[in-house]
């Protein structure tokens, strides 16, 4: 099968990764069902992908027409068995082994021989997700990024038993949604969170050790490395909570001390300073 032949999609999750995914999906042409077992999820990702879409059309890089017929290609459902006749079914459901694994053993059930299945976690083994499946030949990692419609980079994870076919079929898929994929190997963290995680988690060392002061620390990164964000700042972007699953996940399956994660880290994610999610982190974010 090639690229131009997926023409049914299943994108399970419907939160802040999950409505993105469906949009560059349906944007490529490709008919998708957005599944959440959260019904309120629906209306809020079609709201979300929206006005994403609305923007495009005010920027005049999208045409009304266009903007209708991808918003017409998109559609929802609660139970995975919408899975049935899908090419390919992506899932951005919670980060937790257990829900992950259970949804590719339900989604092996109903999901024809030949369709990807396809996680978008950001640090979970797929070997280890793919053991749940019927076929763990055709389970591989397909990382996006936030925001899912901006981003052009797809991390494609090879699983211990992944075949080529599979990577081949992922790769092309990616780039007909107009991404650059670039495909890794199923270590934790993948390429992506292995080096960026431990940079962030340094810089609250660095801000714990007194170094300097948290706005000298991520000047110093913007200024000096050309990064967009500050690595702070971007830590309260990513959410400091999700930073820290990461980081343990890094030390725990490495297992070497150097991906501990920082205790300043550990404290400001027990106090609930998730980052801008909750209106402070790092920094304050008000209301
Ligand atoms: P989110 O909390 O915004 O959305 C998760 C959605 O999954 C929710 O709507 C929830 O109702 C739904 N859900 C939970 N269990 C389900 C199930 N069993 N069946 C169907 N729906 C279910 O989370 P998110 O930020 O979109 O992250 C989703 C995944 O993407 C995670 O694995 C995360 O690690 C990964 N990821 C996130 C980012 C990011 O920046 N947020 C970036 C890359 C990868």
């Amino acid at each position: 099968m090639s690229a131009g032949a997926f023409s049914r999609a299943v994108v399970v999750g419907a939160g802040t990764m999950g409505s993105g995914i469906a949009q560059v999906f349906a944007a490529a042409g490709i008919d998708v069902t957005v599944c959440d077992v959260a019904v309120a999820q629906h209306e809020r990702a079609l709201a979300g992908i929206q006005r994403s879409l609305d923007r495009l059309v005010q920027r005049g890089t999208l045409a009304a027409e266009a903007r209708d017929a991808t918003l017409g290609r998109v559609s929802f459902a609660t139970d995975v068995g919408s899975a049935e006749g899908a090419d390919v079914l992506v899932e951005a459901i919670v980060e937790q082994v257990e829900a992950k694994q259970a949804l590719f053993r339900a989604a092996s059930r109903v999901a024809p021989e030949e369709t990807i299945l396809a996680s978008n976690t950001s640090s979970i083994s797929i070997t280890t997700l793919a053991a749940a499946a019927t076929r763990p030949e055709r389970v591989v990692g397909m990382h996006f990024f936030n925001p899912v419609p901006v981003m052009s980079l797809v991390e494609v994870v090879r699983g211990h038993l992944t075949d080529n076919d599979t990577v081949g079929r992922t790769v092309a898929l990616a780039e007909r949604l107009g991404k650059s994929p670039v495909v890794v190997n199923d270590f934790p963290g993948f390429v992506s969170n292995r080096i960026l995680l431990p940079m962030l988690n340094e810089a609250f060392f660095a801000l714990m050790e007194g170094v300097a002061e948290k706005e000298a620390i991520d000047r110093v990164m913007k200024l000096g490395m050309n990064h967009p964000m500050g690595p702070l700042e971007l830590a309260d972007f990513i959410g400091l909570d999700v930073c820290l699953d990461i980081m343990e996940v890094l030390h725990r399956d490495l297992g070497d001390d150097k991906y501990r994660p920082c205790p300043l880290l550990r404290r400001l994610v027990a106090a609930g300073r998730l980052g801008r999610k909750t209106g402070a982190g790092v920094y304050e974010y008000g209301q």
